[in-house]
């Protein structure tokens, strides 16, 4: 089927963007944005070498964790997240890559806290000031990067963006640049260089190569890999 072939020319194309742009090709990981995706799909997805899938959703994120979709990967979670919803997501994924508001960084720490556990994080930046995404604009990621490096129950990894859709190559290099040094500036002035922050997630089917070329650390790819998706209703 195709997914085993996809999965196969997405990472052969990271490995020769990183190798062009001098880096290590271990040094990005592939995740698979698996929304709308069945727990089969996901089955063979991991079978087929996926080690690390990103789900949006935390209604699908239950529904597949309770079926045991994601056995043999890590799981992480990339969607827009409600504080109401914490509970569901804290301690069951390895990463929550958009953290984009003070408030639901705090209630991912009280959670945490609760837990007895350190959630790590990315926090999500909304480099082109969208107003239809969420983040934190980058003049105020630094303010939140010294707020979570206070809490107890979070430790910050790295920055997230989703920039606007590519139509063209190249076309998302500045961005991903822009988020790669927000991050380098960001680290200096915390305490310590805060050496646990070197991730940086960038990059969808669309533009990961330009992503890895820029530096990306986890790149989230959903329809290179299983296909266009059927459109989503917002979650209720
Ligand atoms: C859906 C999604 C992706 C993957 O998008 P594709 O364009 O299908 O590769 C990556 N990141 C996030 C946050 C997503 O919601």
């Amino acid at each position: 089927m195709g997914l085993q072939e996809n999965i196969k020319q997405v990472r052969a194309a990271i490995d020769e963007a990183a190798r062009a742009a001098g880096r290590d090709p271990t040094s990005v990981t592939l995740l698979a944005a698996t929304k709308t995706q069945s727990s089969n799909t996901i089955r063979a997805a991991i079978a087929a070498g996926i080690t690390v899938c990103g789900e949006n959703r935390v209604q699908e994120l239950t529904a597949h964790l309770a079926d045991d979709a994601y056995q043999g990967a890590e799981l992480h979670f990339i969607g827009h997240l409600q504080t109401n919803k914490v509970k569901y997501v804290v301690g069951k994924v390895a990463l929550i890559h958009s953290v984009s508001s003070e408030k639901l960084l705090q209630a991912i720490a009280a959670q945490a806290d609760k837990l007895g556990l350190v959630q790590d994080i990315l926090l999500e930046i909304n480099l082109a000031g969208e107003a239809s995404k969420s983040g934190f604009a980058p003049g105020e990621a630094l303010a939140a990067a010294r707020l979570a490096a206070c809490l107890d129950g979070v430790r910050l990894r790295g920055l997230m963006c989703i920039p606007p859709a590519a139509h063209h190559p190249g076309e998302n290099f500045h961005h991903f640049m822009t988020l790669r040094q927000l991050a380098v500036d960001i680290r200096q002035e915390m305490v310590d260089n805060n050496r646990d922050m070197d991730m940086l997630s960038m990059g969808m089917s669309g533009d990961y190569k330009d992503a890895v070329a820029a530096g990306s650390t986890c790149v989230r790819v959903g329809s290179a890999l299983f296909g266009p998706r059927p459109p989503v209703l917002p979650e209720g």
